[in-house]
């Protein structure tokens, strides 16, 4: 499929947003940085370069001062806590998960409080109080936890559930974890996304992206690139900073 064929189903979807004089907003997750790499600088030009606002959840027990004094000048970054250490604390048997019941539910709240404090010391201003936990996996009964901790938001993957805190989810993943571990075909990441803006549509949230620049094959560079492209100055898009998306969720609650 030729490159324009693979964009198709997202052109056709964003003509309609135009034609309906409304724009489909867009935010970018990246997960599990701890330190400055140069898949991180691409990540960075990338965003820099298209104006494109990201948020990079990060893991705080392995980062420190190197990576905060890499972002100091990407103004377009925005630092979110991913978990505690991202280790895996459920049996074999069930699929990985930092933030469960496989722990008594103070030493989990324990790590995640002193994520939220590790992550606001290193990067001040350019935190937000927004948990990601490892893998998208928290268990449900954890949830009430996160707003005394500090915390004001959360994101994982997939559709919204009703939960104790403001949900603002990734939606679409540019990577094949179960087969290449490389990027997804590109015509089926264009595919998922305008699927997901047609939802948007009818009312939905924000398409969340999410990405992962420590495993990034080309592919995955080119995608990300070409999206950018696609997307950045076009009339009816709109790449939003989760400040922005959090705030706008406070306000229709209120
Ligand atoms: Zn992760």
């Amino acid at each position: 499929m030729n490159r324009d064929a693979a964009w198709l189903p997202l052109t056709m979807e964003l003509a309609r947003w135009e034609d309906a004089g409304r724009t489909a907003e867009f935010w970018l997750r990246d997960d599990d940085a701890v330190e400055p790499t140069e898949p991180l600088d691409r990540l960075l030009g990338l965003t820099e370069k298209f104006g494109v606002p990201a948020t990079l959840a990060v893991i705080p027990a392995f980062t420190g001062k190197a990576l905060a004094i890499r972002l100091a000048g990407a103004s377009q970054v925005t630092v979110a806590v991913h978990g505690w250490s991202h280790e895996n604390h459920a049996p074999d048997e069930e699929k990985k998960q930092e933030l469960g019941r496989h722990r008594e539910r103070g030493m989990v709240r324990d790590d995640l409080g002193r994520g939220l404090f590790h992550i606001t010391n290193l990067h001040g201003p350019r935190m937000v109080p927004l948990l990601v936990p490892p893998w998208n996996r928290i268990h449900p009964d954890l949830l009430p936890d996160l707003m005394p901790l500090g915390f004001t938001a959360l994101s994982v993957f997939g559709p919204a559930k009703p939960a104790a805190i403001r949900t603002i989810n990734s939606n679409v993943d540019l990577m094949d974890w179960h087969g290449t571990r490389g990027c997804r075909d590109h015509g089926l990441i264009a595919r998922d996304i305008a699927a997901q803006l047609a939802q948007a549509f009818e009312g939905g949230d924000a398409v969340g992206i999410l990405t992962h620049h420590l495993v990034h094959d080309e592919a995955a560079w080119v995608f990300l690139e070409d999206l950018f492209e696609l997307t950045a100055g076009h009339r009816a898009c709109g790449w939003r900073s989760i400040r922005e998306l959090i705030a706008t969720g406070e306000e229709a609650a209120r």
